[in-house]
This record gives C-alpha cells, structure tokens and sequence, in this order.
C-alpha cells in the first residue's frame, strides 16, 4: 500500500475496486467520475482527490479506464486484509444490511450481492452490486469471499448452504430459522431474531411476575 495515502482513501479503495471489477465484468471500458459517484454512493470531489493520490488517472472528458484502475486497484489492494463478504438473498432484510454494511467498521464489508430475482440481478444496491446466483462459485473465487451472510427464504436456504461449503466458504451468518449440518471448517453463526425478541420478553415478563410476587 502507498504510504502517504490517507486512511479515509484507503477505506474507499475496496469499494471503487469491486464496482470497477464489476464494471470490467460486465465490458464496460470507461466510466466518468459523476457515473461512479452514482455507483459508489461517493461524491465525485472525493473521488477525484482519492484518485489524484495515485497520480493523473482520469482524463478530462474520457473519464477512468477501466482496465487500468482496475490493474491499478488489484496490485494496490495487494496487501489490504479487508475480509471479504458476500450477501445471498437481497430482498428486505438484506437491502437493509447492504444499506448498514459495517460502515463503523474498517475491515469488513459486504463486497457483493447474489439473488435469483431479474430485477435486482445486474443492478447496484447500497454501492454493492448484485450477481445472480449462478455465478456464486465464480464469485467467491475471483473475490475470494470467506463469508456469507444467508438471508434468503428458507425453502431455498439449504441447497445454497451446501453450493458454499462446496466452494471453500470459512463462515455463515444465517439469518435463516434452519439449523444446518456443516462440515467442521466452516463456522455458522445463528442469527434469530424472532428467537431474540421472544427472549427479551420472557425476562421482562418473569421480572414483572417476580415483581407481581413480593
Ligand atoms: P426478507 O425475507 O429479507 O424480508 P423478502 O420478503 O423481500 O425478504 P424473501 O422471499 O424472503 O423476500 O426473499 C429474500 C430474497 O431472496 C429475495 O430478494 C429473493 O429474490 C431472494 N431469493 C429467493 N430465492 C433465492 C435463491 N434460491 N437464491 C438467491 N436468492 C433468492
């Protein structure tokens, strides 16, 4: 990593990289700042002065390359130790941790999103874009994403399980109600909020029947 970047930059660095990765997938050449403002949900003045740390890499009236940034970003990115993380399944629930993103936290970010659904597929949410399903194993590779985060419906929650242990995933934060049977390197951190919100009330009911008794 360059040394006089400063670390606000730096933390932006992943996100212009994955949309730029996203770009190149999709065989776009150039994009101007004000187009990757929109993407990335950065304003374009910070863009620019992000940019301008790594020397004149746009060019009036061309915008970006993209290859070249892209080039640019990989080997820059070399050293960053960003965990990568991916979502499955962008509807509320998931938009809404797309939209949160750990945005308090340096180093995790949720890089991507998969779903099945032909008018999210392709787009960008909260600045990640979303992949369709069919390329989550491609995409854990390329991106090397070591954890998902599961918030699809639950009916088609235990055939994805598997397709993500099958493609070297380290961790899961199921948000889906299912208990499920992995192998011992992948690690499944439950997330049930139903459950959650049961048990809060539990104990403010046993503590007001407690307060009922004396
Ligand atoms: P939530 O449960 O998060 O409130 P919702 O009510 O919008 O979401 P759900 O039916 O729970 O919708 O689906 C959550 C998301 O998972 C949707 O965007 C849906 O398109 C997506 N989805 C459904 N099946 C699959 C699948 N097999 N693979 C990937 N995504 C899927």
């Amino acid at each position: 990593m360059h040394k006089d970047i400063p670390r606000a930059t730096a933390k932006r660095l992943p996100i212009y990289h994955r949309y730029l990765r996203f770009l190149h997938n999709a065989g776009k050449k150039r994009i101007s700042s004000t187009e990757l403002s929109d993407a990335v949900k950065v304003d374009s003045a910070t863009i620019r002065r992000d940019f301008s740390y790594f020397g004149a890499l746009g060019k009036r009236g061309y915008g970006y390359d993209v290859d070249y940034l892209l080039d640019f970003f990989s080997k820059t990115l070399n050293q960053d130790r960003l965990t990568s993380v991916a979502l499955v399944g962008v509807g509320h629930l998931g938009n809404a941790l797309l939209n949160y993103n750990f945005r308090k936290n340096n180093n995790v970010r949720i890089g991507a999103g998969f779903d099945i659904n032909p008018d999210i597929v392709g787009t960008i949410q909260s600045g990640v874009p979303v992949y369709h399903l069919d390329d989550l194993e491609e995409q854990i590779q390329q991106q090397a994403i070591e954890i998902v985060i599961l918030t699809v419906p639950q009916a088609s929650a235990s055939e994805i399980v598997d397709r993500l242990v099958n493609s070297g995933i380290k961790g899961i934060l199921n948000f889906t109600p299912l208990r499920y049977d992995v192998p011992k390197h992948v690690r499944v951190q439950n997330v049930d909020l139903t459950n959650e919100l049961q048990t809060l009330i539990y104990f403010i009911d046993s503590n007001m029947d407690d307060g009922d008794d004396l």
